[in-house]
């Protein structure tokens, strides 16, 4: 069945010709290694100039095919590749045979009991699942796909009609990256925020996590609406929350709370700097008052600086059973590393301060710049340095919806660990 996609209407097609292009030799090796990325300055030479989502052949110094991808000048990723190592047609049969496998990936969450069902998290991650600089999100029967690459627009005929085939959602949306929102001449008059196809929103979409109903506005909330990454940590956090007091810092909207109360803690305070996140944890205590164990924990918001509160909190002699800790990214740039170290130290630190004997430690990172070794070492020395040595339960990664298949793909990490 066609779908009609009015908002596409002024949108080109994909130009026929396609680019060739000829790269320095360490770009030639990691394109052969399956990196997804070719930046400008590796390029030696290309056969024509081009428009953002043009197809570009990458060959090797012998003439052979290593890669193809989309071609986007405005960006200094120049080539996004779709395709190593074999040439293909890049039509709507390749794009729904990806999404197809991006689907099976996830199939596993599709299949939770009904206790535990799932019909929030990452149907398409980008490089990891061949779809460079393209996230999709599903909430329910809404799908939210975010772009970060002005090359995708040519081909957005083809993929939504694939996306289509492989989820018939009722409702998609579409959000941009704030580089790709300024470039309006690449756009052909889409923005951020509308709805491809479907009815608008009337205010934000109820999903299921783990048979937990949460709330996600993927145009007026954070990322797509909703940290999906944490999915498994929030579970974990669950079965280590009976009887505890939990503080949750950089709660965002209470994901780690509701688990919490769910798993028995008895009284929860849900730090973050933003106000209508906050009122969207109270809603989301209010979605799940069926569990008797949600209804009995006592839930309050603290709207403000975390690391403030952390010390207000410490100045009062206040402790907690159980401190959570996942601050947004840190290290935007690679400039700002060490600086993201100082602000995780000072967060074990102070974590630590406000947390009683055989307390438990729950500090994340999302920061892609950091490895994940350097941040679990850097949180156990600070520990050690403070004179409480964590015992760790468990380090964890990536999510299976968000999988990882080169290393600019990986950014999440979190340890559970109990203190002295
Ligand atoms: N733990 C959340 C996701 C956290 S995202 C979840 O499971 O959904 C990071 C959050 O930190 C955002 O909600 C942001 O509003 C908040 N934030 C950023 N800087 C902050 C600060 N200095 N103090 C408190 N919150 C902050």
């Amino acid at each position: 069945m066609a779908i009609d996609f009015p908002a596409l209407s002024d949108i080109p097609r994909p130009a026929e010709k396609r680019i060739a292009v000829r790269v320095r030799p360490e770009a030639e090796r990691a394109l052969r290694d399956g990196h997804p990325w070719l930046f400008e300055h590796a390029i030696v030479s290309q056969s024509a100039t081009g428009n953002p989502g043009d197809l570009a052949v990458v060959f090797d110094r012998k003439r052979r095919f290593l890669a193809v991808g989309l071609y986007d000048p405005l960006s200094p990723i120049r080539v996004r590749v779709l395709q190593h190592h074999t040439p293909a047609p890049i039509n709507r049969e390749w794009f729904f045979q990806t999404l197809t496998t991006a689907a099976r990936r996830r199939q596993s969450l599709v299949e939770l009991p009904p206790a535990r069902a799932t019909t929030g998290y990452r149907l398409v991650y980008g490089e990891n699942d061949r779809l460079p600089g393209m996230v999709i999100d599903r909430y329910a029967q809404t799908l939210v796909m975010k772009l970060y690459t002005a090359a995708w627009i040519p081909h957005l005929h083809n993929v939504l009609s694939a996306l289509m085939a492989v989820f018939p959602a009722k409702r998609i949306v579409l959000r941009l990256s704030r580089a790709l929102a300024a470039q309006s001449a690449a756009l052909f008059g889409l923005h951020d925020g509308q709805i491809l196809l479907g009815k608008p929103l009337s205010g934000p979409i109820l999903f299921q996590e783990n048979g937990i109903t949460f709330e996600a506005d993927p145009v007026a909330g954070q990322k797509t609406g909703f940290f999906l990454d944490q999915r498994d940590n929030r579970a974990q956090v669950e079965t280590l929350a009976g009887g505890k007091s939990v503080l949750n810092l950089f709660s965002y909207t209470g994901g780690f709370s509701v688990y919490a109360a769910r798993g028995g803690a008895t009284e929860i305070i849900s730090v973050d700097a933003s106000a209508p996140a906050l009122r969207a944890a109270e809603r989301n205590f209010a979605h799940n008052r069926h569990f008797p164990a949600v209804a009995s924990a006592t839930h309050t918001t603290l709207t403000g600086d975390a690391f403030a509160v952390l010390e207000q909190f410490f100045q009062q002699h206040r402790k907690f059973d159980m401190v959570i800790i996942d601050p947004p990214m840190f290290a935007q740039k690679k400039s700002h590393t060490a600086q993201a170290l100082a602000a995780y130290r000072r967060l074990t630190r102070l974590g630590l301060q406000v947390l009683v004997p055989r307390g438990m430690l729950v500090q994340a990172s999302c920061s892609s710049r950091i490895p994940a070794a350097t941040f679990f070492d850097t949180v156990h020395q600070t520990a050690t340095r403070a004179g409480r040595p964590l015992r760790e339960i468990a380090r964890t990664e990536h999510p299976l919806d968000h999988p990882v298949t080169f290393p600019e793909g990986a950014y999440l990490k979190c340890l559970f660990a109990i203190v002295p």
